[in-house]
Parts: structure tokens; C-alpha cells; sequence
């Protein structure tokens, strides 16, 4: 089932550019179609030039008084075609809702920019045993009557306890979650999403976990922080075959 489905393995930079500069970096990915990149925002129309570009955010208005914000159009003119939404850094650290995040999904989709949704439980949520009504209730928080349209959503799992962490789920743990996810998406989004999502992993996902997380065959590709600022450990991600 999911060979019918895209995989993308994301590189996000956040607020950081690989120690070996962006031309060598981006020389590195030189032919990988199933790779995007999502550096800080005045990287993303040279990025572009090169791979598929993402933007790690977007406003959640089109125009206007919002000093510091950049809007879905605005990215599509820098060749942005992916953008990030709902990262945890950007829940947790700036204190965007769910209905900034639901705002902004509207938004890309309604801009063709194919959104990367990120959900995932914190610690005391999986230590409680709460994952699958967690997951379930962040999906059906943002069930905007966009998804109706004939677009590509990506979703990434990222437990926050995992991300930046070091500490990755297990295969087993991934495996489950990608099923809660994907049941979800058939209670809460329009019927097309549910087979046709792409789900993602992120935390922690390096060249050394990467074989576990594969194991099970429902994982569509990964969402990449530190490790994806090395463009061999990057690659080395990237070129793992998926198990099916
Ligand atoms: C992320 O920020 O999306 C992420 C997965 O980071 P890391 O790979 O560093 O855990």
C-alpha cells in the first residue's frame, strides 16, 4: 500500500547552515528526487535552484501588520514547495495553537505549497499510555475544509521527547503511532488522505537508527534536524532503502 504513496526524506536546517557551506552541501544532493531542504528563509530561493526547497514556517495571514512573518505566496515566489507546520519547537517555544497551525494549513494548501504537518506526544503523554487520543486530537484539530481540495498532505510524527534528544523511538514504537496515525486521518480528514498521506518520522533519525525505523515498512520518510547539517549522514539517510 504504501509504494502508491510519495516519500520525501526532509532536511531541516532550523536556524543553522551546514558547517560545509550551502554550494557544497547542496552539491552533495545533486539527483536526489525524493529530498527536500528546508533552510532558514533568505536560503530558500538558492536552495531551490538545487533541490526541492522547504520553508520550516509560514504566517498564518496573507498580508498586512505582521512584523517578522512571511506569507505562503511569498514563498512560493522564492520556489519554496514544501513548507513545515506545527513543528513543536514552533508550538512549544513560540506558542503557536492549533488553530494557528489549522490557519496556516488552509493556507498553504490554498497556495500549492504541500504542507508538512508535525504531530507528536511529549513524554508524559507516551509514559501515560495516551499516544493514540493525543495523535487522534491533533489530527482532527486541524481538519480544515482544504483538505477537501486535490492536494498532497504530508504528515511527520515527531514524539518531542525524541527530537534533538538523541534519544529515538524504537521501530515498534514508530510503527504504532504510524497506524494510529493513519486511522485517525480516516476518522478525521476527508477518505482521500488516509491511504494517500505520506507519514514521516522524525527525532533523532541518524545513519545508525535508520535501520530499525525502516524495519517495519509503514514509514513514507523522515524529517531530519541535526544530522541533516552533514550531508554524508543526510545521504546516507536518504539513500536507505525503505523495507516493504
Ligand atoms: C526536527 O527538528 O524536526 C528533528 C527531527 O530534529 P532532530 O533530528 O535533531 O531530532
Amino acid at each position: 500500500m504504501s509504494a502508491a504513496r510519495n516519500r520525501y526524506v526532509i532536511a531541516n536546517w532550523k536556524l543553522n547552515i551546514p558547517p560545509e557551506g550551502i554550494d557544497a552541501y547542496l552539491n552533495a544532493m545533486s539527483g536526489q528526487a525524493n529530498v527536500v531542504v528546508a533552510p532558514p528563509y533568505p536560503y530558500i530561493a538558492r536552495v531551490a535552484q538545487r533541490v526541492n526547497a522547504g520553508a520550516q514556517n509560514c504566517a498564518d495571514q496573507t498580508s498586512g501588520a505582521f512584523t517578522g512573518e512571511v506569507s505562503v505566496t511569498m514563498l512560493r515566489e522564492c520556489g519554496a514547495r514544501f513548507v513545515i507546520i506545527g513543528h513543536s519547537e514552533r508550538r512549544n517555544v513560540y506558542g503557536e495553537t492549533d488553530a494557528m497551525v489549522a490557519r496556516k494549513l488552509s493556507l498553504a494548501i490554498e497556495a500549492g505549497l504541500t504542507p508538512v504537518l508535525c504531530i507528536g506526544e511529549d513524554l508524559r503523554v507516551r509514559e501515560s499510555n495516551r499516544c493514540a487520543a493525543f495523535l487522534a486530537d491533533q489530527i482532527r484539530a486541524v481538519a480544515v475544509p482544504e483538505l477537501e481540495r486535490d492536494a498532497e498532505v504530508v504528515v511527520a510524527y515527531e514524539p518531542i521527547w525524541a527530537i534533538g534528544t538523541g534519544r529515538n523511538a524504537s521501530g515498534a514504537m514508530v510503527a504504532e503511532s504510524m497506524n494510529d496515525i493513519r486511522d485517525a486521518l480516516g476518522r478525521f480528514w476527508p477518505a482521500r488522505h488516509c491511504d494517500a498521506a505520506p507519514i514521516l518520522y522524525g527525532g533523532s533519525v541518524t545513519p545508525d537508527n535508520i535501520g530499525d525505523l525502516s524495519a517495519n515498512g509503514n514509514v513514507d520518510g523522515y524529517l531530519v534536524g541535526g544530522a541533516s547539517l552533514d550531508s554524508g549522514k543526510f545521504l546516507a539517510i536518504a539513500k536507505t532503502p525503505f523495507a516493504t
